[in-house]
């Protein structure tokens, strides 16, 4: 008889549920880590990912909320990457927070949203709007300021009836307020993730509107760059979406992710722990051996 083997390693992980797309007050979320944390628990998530923009800020209170109340916590962040002329998310998964590579490319972003709060402010002043950089600044918990937060400063002020209508009348392109991103390139964010041994996803990619031949061109150098997964499940797609997305998954040889993106209670459509199931077919990020890696790293 040949030695045994364990007829099931990962049945464990299988019946575990798993949001890999949040956001806290560290970046435009209305919840802070451990809110959030304790939102998770209540909604029965096992593993959740805190994945807030450009920053990490809020992963250590994460860490310890977590801890406490017996959640499993994903070291994450969602990097704004500029490419082809338009503005991409990328989703790191396990990063570490403490790496070199990692902390010099987020101070880079960060600067790049000092700048540019302060440029969004100027604009929509020269539009009629006095007082946007102070009024955004105080919605924002730490020093990121984004687009979010000038959006409810500008719905408080009666500018909009509701963010959506401040992002249209406001902040998008060819509007008072939009400023060109220029954040780092695909290459630079997917190295910053891998280098600090994380795995990297596209998130939402229907929200980008690609055309066929752009999105070849965007899962090819994806998956050159090492890429790891497509956000197939997400707050922001249809059921539509997430068939398409999953069969691309299969076709490109990617992993499947799943998230939310929730941003705080406000938005009721969008809650933790409400995802649809991958489609049929999809390979589960939290399956692959990169992520066994990962999970082994970290402990
Ligand atoms: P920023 O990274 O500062 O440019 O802001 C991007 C964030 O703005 C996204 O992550 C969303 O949270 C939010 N956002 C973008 N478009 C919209 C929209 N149409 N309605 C509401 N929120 C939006
Ligand atoms: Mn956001
Ligand atoms: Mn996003
Ligand atoms: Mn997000």
């Amino acid at each position: 008889m040949m030695a045994g083997h364990p007829a099931q390693p990962y049945a464990v992980t299988m019946t575990q549920r798993f949001d890999l797309h949040t956001h806290s007050t560290a970046s435009d979320g209305t919840l802070s880590p451990a809110e959030l944390v304790a939102r998770a628990v209540e909604r029965e998530i096992d593993q959740l990912a805190l994945t807030d923009h450009d920053t990490t800020a809020g992963l250590e209170a994460a860490r310890m909320a977590a801890r406490e109340q017996g959640l499993g916590l994903i070291p994450g962040i969602e990097l704004s990457v500029s490419w082809a002329h338009q503005t991409l998310h990328i989703v790191g998964l396990h990063i570490d927070p403490g790496h070199p590579a990692m902390q010099a490319g987020i101070a880079r972003q960060l600067d790049f949203r000092r700048w540019r709060a302060a440029e969004i402010g100027r604009r929509l002043a020269k539009a009629g709007i006095d007082g946007a950089y102070d009024g955004a600044c105080g919605y924002a918990d730490g020093d990121l300021v984004g687009r979010t937060h000038f959006a409810r400063y500008l719905v408080e002020q009666g500018h909009a009836r509701d963010l959506k209508q401040v992002f249209k009348r406001y902040l998008v392109r060819g509007k008072p307020g939009h400023v060109a991103g220029e954040w780092a390139t695909l290459e630079q964010a997917v190295g910053w993730i891998r280098d600090s041994g994380g795995l990297a996803v596209i998130a939402h990619p229907a929200r980008y509107k690609l055309s066929a031949t752009r999105l070849r061109q965007l899962l090819g150098e994806f998956g050159e760059l090492g890429g790891a997964a497509l956000e197939v499940v997400s707050g922001s797609h249809s059921r539509d979406d997430m068939l398409r997305f999953g069969q691309l998954s299969q076709t490109w040889n990617l992993a499947a992710s799943s998230g939310s993106d929730y941003h705080g209670p406000e938005n009721p459509y969008r809650d933790i722990g409400r995802l649809p199931e991958l489609p049929p077919g999809c390979r589960p990020i939290w399956e692959s051996d990169a992520w066994a890696r990962c999970s082994e790293g970290a402990s």
